[in-house]
């Protein structure tokens, strides 16, 4: 089976699917049938030839792009294709302000997971250190596993990942659309491991205690007023 053959098969509904912009204010109408058809066409040529048409100046504009029935809804551009963000992102896009890299400082490589090289907003570091002294006082082990992640980055994790064969809609489950993360922020972090088991270490329970102490908070966690998925292991540094 060829990869195109894979991606019809595991093509998401349509109204996720990937809509192009030539759809024109006062042809509503015959763009919602246009964006029909291009979604279908697109599920069966998705292919990475496809790809190479440029979504042109407009792809610029992340979101709300233009006053036509489609573009209501929120999109995000990769590699000149637009994809309409479902819930729960939808209505959760970050606006991240745009940060120079002296805003960024470096958390010390022995606080991390494997000795990486991990950035944070310098607003956040000192924080952030104090919160992990005290952990480990507490005999608790907190190790950093992602800081800082610009939009840029994070699309480039999509782009990744599609070239791999997967799919818009089925990234998204994992990993947040470029212009919805918080990582963007620069203040949040997600600490080792970043995954569903955090929520049953020690670590996670002495965070629940003490990270407000910090001014850190658990920003999804699980019931938060979002409806996003919860993430244990995902911290944010939100100021004094
Ligand atoms: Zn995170």
């Amino acid at each position: 089976m060829n990869r195109d053959t894979a991606r019809r098969r595991l093509s998401p509904p349509v109204t996720h699917r990937l809509v192009r912009p030539f759809l024109q204010p006062a042809r509503l109408l015959a763009g919602a049938i246009i964006a029909g058809f291009l979604a279908v066409s697109s599920a069966a040529h998705a292919d990475r030839s496809d790809r190479a048409t440029p979504a042109g100046p407009a792809a610029t504009q992340h979101h709300r792009a233009s006053p036509t029935g489609v573009t209501e809804r929120e999109i995000v551009v990769i590699d000149g294709f637009y994809y309409i963000v479902p819930a729960p992102w939808a209505g959760n896009k970050i606006e991240a302000p745009a940060l120079s890299s002296d805003s960024f400082r470096q958390v010390p490589a022995e606080l991390t997971y494997n000795r990486t090289n991990i950035y944070v907003h310098s607003i956040a570091l000192p924080p952030l250190l104090a919160m992990l002294d005290r952990a480990r006082e507490d005999g608790v082990e907190l190790l950093v596993e992602s800081g800082y992640r610009s939009e840029r980055y994070q699309r480039t994790i999509f782009k990744r990942m599609m070239a791999q064969g997967r799919i818009f809609t089925d990234i998204i489950r994992y990993v947040a659309p470029p212009g919805y993360s918080q990582h963007a922020l620069g203040t949040a972090v997600d600490f080792h491991p970043s995954n569903w088991r955090f929520a049953d270490t020690r670590a996670y329970a002495w965070l629940q205690e003490n990270a407000a102490a910090f001014s850190f908070k658990e920003t999804y966690s699980r019931s938060n007023k979002r409806n996003m998925p919860w993430e244990a292991w995902h911290w944010n540094y939100c100021g004094k």
